[in-house]
């Protein structure tokens, strides 16, 4: 591959790009942090969040567990509440199991070796490149779909982005334009133009300090990239619940490690024939996973006698809880949209 050097074209898109974010990068407060720790939370948290909507969960979060030490030694059931919201609840699973993976391999300090960032639990190609250049001075493009989009655009690069090796392919093409000592800015820098400017619907092209250098805008062909040709299409999945209730009560479990929605509670599954008699009404509920899309059904039973309420959740091993108990605890979304119709009519 050719160097930096060789290339003093791609370079100075990279100067520009630098140039706009010093006076353009958004002002965030993670930005004004150099703590590696708070760094990958915040990777992690707005992977999957808009910024607007996930800076308070990344304040709620840090400001319970500000530091590695206290994260590692919380309960997983305290990790998932403080996540609520958020989504994707095996990324907190993971963030907690690579906490005690720092306390236990890395004497409690968070590592500065790229590779030993990236053997941390959960933490990808993406998040150890973002960190190790934010932190560390890591000459790494943290290449996620921004980049895939912005370097396709400028490109007019038709590299198919649905494929294993797009990651090396835009990599490579980063690496061209990334001036020396510079890869935490410039990963921060293609974050920003890639959610502020160039979106990947109606981008601001007038306004891109890029437009110049951009194949796509000047080939007036912006709307073709970045190409994507494989599409995957997600199964169908359909689940059943029953939501036993007595008085203000109902059954809940928690779930196990297998398969989705790790260690979140859930309501039962199975249902007794003879309960059958004390069914009321049935909510079906349609919720989208990124490959998966689910009907969930739950059937809504109200056991009138509170012995055999309580016998209920004793063969079935239910805690009992009520409303107020259960927001303590940290339900699917499906599962909590549901109680919220239930509870806050
Ligand atoms: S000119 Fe438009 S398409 Fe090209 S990089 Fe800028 S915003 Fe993206």
């Amino acid at each position: 591959m050719k160097t930096n050097k060789q290339n003093p074209d791609f370079l100075c898109i990279g100067v520009k790009l630098l140039k706009w974010f010093s006076v353009h990068g958004r002002d965030l407060p993670f930005r004004k942090t150099d703590d590696p720790y708070k760094i990958w939370i915040c990777e992690i948290i707005f992977q999957q969040t808009r910024i607007q909507q996930g800076l308070n969960h990344y304040h709620r979060f840090i400001n319970r567990f500000p530091d590695v030490q206290t994260l590692a030694e919380a309960s997983s059931d305290e990790v998932l509440l403080h996540w609520k919201g958020l989504g994707y609840y095996s990324r907190a699973l993971n963030i907690h199991k690579a906490s005690h993976q720092i306390m236990e391999n890395f004497g409690g300090v968070f590592p500065q070796e790229y590779d030993d960032i990236l053997s941390l639990k959960g933490v990808g190609k993406y998040t150890a490149a973002a960190v190790h250049s934010i932190c560390f001075g890591g000459h790494l493009p943290a290449v996620d779909g921004n980049f895939y989009r912005v370097l396709s655009r400028i490109f007019a690069d038709d590299y198919d982005i649905s494929t294993t090796g797009a990651f090396s392919h835009f990599s490579s093409l980063a690496l061209l334009m990334m001036p020396l000592g510079k890869a935490g800015e410039f990963n921060q820098a293609m974050m920003d133009l890639g959610s502020e400017i160039c979106r990947p619907r109606n981008p601001y092209c007038e306004i891109c300090p890029l437009n110049a250098d951009c194949t796509a805008f000047q080939l007036k062909k912006v709307h073709e990239f970045p190409k994507k040709l494989k599409k995957i299409k997600p199964t169908e999945l359909q689940l059943q619940y029953a939501f036993v209730q007595h008085g203000d009560h109902f059954l809940i479990r928690r779930r196990n490690e297998s398969s989705i929605w790790k260690k979140l509670y859930e309501f039962p599954t199975e249902i007794d024939e003879k309960y059958k008699t004390y069914e009321l009404d049935s909510t079906e509920i349609k919720h989208k996973l990124t490959h998966r899309n689910l009907t969930v059904i739950i059937r809504h039973f109200i056991i009138k006698s509170q012995e055999e309420f309580e016998n209920l959740a004793e063969e079935g091993g239910f805690h009992i809880v009520d409303y107020e108990q259960s927001a303590a605890k940290s339900f699917p979304k499906p599962l909590e949209n549901y109680l919220k119709i239930r509870f806050e009519k």
